[in-house]
């Protein structure tokens, strides 16, 4: 029988956690009564995530596991597991478990309901007070200029229906961020609140420069925004330093030369190597992107699924 319910989570080193999670998991997933499956996707872990996950497939004939070939980071690892999955719904989730797991039937009885994407909003969430301040800001500036409207980003657990995830399929792009892409072709999408548990075992993947960098794909990704704003810099500046240029010349022709103001004339230069630099680096991003896009590599590459064998496909 094809399952109805897809599990996706990405796993990297995450030996401390799979364990606790996988007996939450279990029981909350048979207890709904409705087949399903669990799809692990191992990120290239260098600790023993691949020989637990093996465990549970030996012992669980729902468990597959999808063995990728080194470390692709936690957005091509669900893409990994998107394009295998057989479900109706599909639902990603952490493997740390922060998002628990008792939150799925939620998430499920709102897909019923016949919302196509469920997001999640974390309540109470358990994490360094940094973290919290950056992501308020960042879920702010990202909706804004990536026309969404997604209250948390940083949750992953979320519900997908079997259209969403063909169509986030069909996206071939290699830096993405998942959440962000489904939102953009849901018609009926609906966020609920959820709890959020303090990472209990094991350490975040994301070190504050991978966060700036996910931050980067996430707002290149969907928008053009962040160019316009290096444009509309550059036409302010050019603005002022016409007028600043006709009034020094001014100046100059009615008083002679000056040579006062030297270091503000330096602060100004600085500044405005700042900005260069800055859009020049923006603009680089995209670039780089570009580049990225056009060599046409393969995002991910598997090394081997592991899975049971199913009558029909
Ligand atoms: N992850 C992954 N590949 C990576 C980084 C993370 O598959 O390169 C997985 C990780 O195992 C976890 C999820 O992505 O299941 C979220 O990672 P983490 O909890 O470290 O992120 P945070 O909750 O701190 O944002
Ligand atoms: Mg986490």
């Amino acid at each position: 029988m094809n399952p109805e319910i897809s599990i996706v989570i990405p796993a990297f080193n995450e030996e401390e956690s799979l364990n606790a999670l996988f007996e939450d998991l279990y029981p909350v997933m048979t207890g709904m009564g409705r087949p399903f499956e669990i799809i692990f996707i191992n990120d290239g872990s260098k600790d023993s995530t691949l020989g637990i996950l093996y465990d549970f497939y030996l012992s669980h004939p729902e468990v597959r596991i999808i063995d990728l070939n080194g470390n692709f980071g936690q957005h091509m690892a669900i893409m990994a597991g998107f394009e295998q999955v057989r479900g109706e719904i599909i639902i990603t989730l952490d493997a740390d478990l922060q998002n628990p797991p008792e939150e799925i039937p939620n998430i499920v009885a709102k897909m019923d309901e016949g919302h196509d994407l469920v997001g999640t909003y974390r309540v109470g969430r358990q994490d360094p007070i940094f973290r919290k301040v950056a992501s308020k800001l960042v879920n702010k500036l990202t909706n804004r200029i990536a026309k969404l409207n997604i209250k948390d980003y940083g949750c992953m657990l979320r519900g997908y229906s079997r259209r969403i995830i063909d169509i986030i399929n069909m996206s071939r792009e290699s830096t993405t961020f998942i959440p962000a892409l489904g939102q953009k072709f849901a018609a009926n999408p609906i966020e609920i609140p959820v709890t959020h548990r303090e990472r209990g075992m094991g350490t975040s993947k994301y070190g504050i420069f991978q966060l700036i960098r996910l931050n980067f794909d996430l707002m290149t990704s969907f928008s053009i925004v962040p160019l316009q704003f290096v444009t509309m810099t550059g036409m302010l500046i050019s603005a002022l330093s016409f007028i600043l240029v006709c009034y020094m010349l001014l100046r100059r022709l009615f008083l002679g030369p000056e040579v006062e103001g030297v270091f503000t004339l330096m602060a100004i230069q600085f500044m405005l190597m700042g900005i260069t630099l800055f859009s020049l680096g923006i603009t680089g991003e995209y670039i780089g992107r570009i580049y990225r896009e056009v060599s046409r590599r393969p995002r991910y590459s598997v090394r081997k699924i592991f899975e049971h064998e199913t009558e029909e496909k």
